[in-house]
């Protein structure tokens, strides 16, 4: 049984086709990240698998249970971009709070010390953001839940709390906790997802493990010097199109897996001004980038 299953979802506002016959399966014990421009669908479809909004049209199952089932309550943490905790009240005490709806919650020093949460003696709403995704975090996993389900969990994180987040998010998946989260950070995604989605005008455009979907990103390099890339094209051959795309910064677009790796590298080599490291670059920024057509909505 697969943790989520969503087949041939459709939602629309009014006349807005917000998600168009969206799959996506998320294994159990596994951490799907989906990725999508602004206004995509990403945050729709979390509503949906949340029981917070009908599906039009489709087939939604979460840890094998109707979305609406009330039994999913103490299965599933969240965490949502809008608010929905007391703002006058402090993290120790929201906390608590949330703590007490469980029987068997995680043991709060822990969770505290772990999310930097035990010296923020200020009201909610006078945390910076990064702060507040924190305390929001812990809401959601201080009931043991078997599935997090967080929309833009890391937005207002600084580099060491984003880390602390992946490495929570490491923890819960050794335990056999599923996670399923949006974020506008690919590259980040693409170090410690399983699976990565993108969700695009609704519908995914590409489902599959981060460094699969990297092997389909253009490749970059730099070099200092204007490149002559005739020969560079006959190397690799009529499907691979070589550009310069701004002065000195060159991108080849196509199927370039190791062997064309190594090419493009023995050519750039040959034909760089041999003083400057030529960078390789291909990430999943960029093969997101390529998916969506560059497009910021
Ligand atoms: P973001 O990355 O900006 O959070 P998203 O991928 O989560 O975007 P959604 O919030 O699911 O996107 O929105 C999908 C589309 O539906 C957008 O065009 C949005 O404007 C529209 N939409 C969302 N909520 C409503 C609503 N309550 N009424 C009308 N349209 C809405």
């Amino acid at each position: 049984m697969n943790a989520v299953d969503i087949e041939a979802l459709s939602v629309n506002y009014g006349a807005k086709h917000a998600v168009q016959g969206l799959d996506l399966r998320v294994r159990p014990g596994t951490t799907c990240v989906l990725l999508g421009p602004n206004g995509a669908g990403k945050t729709t479809t979390l509503s949906v698998l949340l029981g917070l909004r009908p599906a039009d049209s489709g087939r939604v199952s979460v840890l094998g249970r109707d979305p609406r089932d009330p039994a999913l309550r103490h299965l599933i943490g969240v965490v949502l971009q809008d608010g929905g905790l007391p703002m006058a009240a402090k993290p120790v005490a929201i906390v608590h709070h949330f703590a007490r709806l469980y029987s068997n919650p995680l043991p709060l020093p822990e969770l505290m010390e772990k999310l930097g949460l035990e010296h923020l003696d200020r009201p909610y709403r006078r945390l910076s953001g990064g702060e507040q995704q924190r305390v929001k975090l812990a809401v959601a996993m201080i009931g043991r839940p078997q599935l997090l389900v967080l929309d833009e969990p890391t937005t207002g994180m600084d580099p060491a709390a984003r880390r602390v987040f992946w490495t929570l998010i490491d923890e819960l998946r050794q335990q056999g906790v599923t996670t399923l989260m949006t974020t506008h950070q690919p590259d980040e995604a693409g170090t410690r997802a399983d699976q990565i989605a993108v969700i695009h005008h609704g519908q995914v455009i590409a489902d599959d493990a981060p460094d699969r979907l990297i092997e389909a990103s253009p490749v970059w390099f730099t070099c200092a010097r204007h490149l002559d890339l005739s020969t560079l094209r006959q190397v690799l051959g009529d499907e691979y199109d070589v550009a310069e795309v701004e002065p000195g910064r060159y991108r080849v677009r196509g199927d370039v897996d190791v062997p064309q790796m190594s090419a493009i590298e023995a050519w750039v080599a040959g034909h760089g001004d041999g003083r400057q490291a030529v960078t390789m670059v291909r990430s999943l920024e960029e093969a997101y980038l390529e998916m969506t057509g560059g497009s910021a909505w």
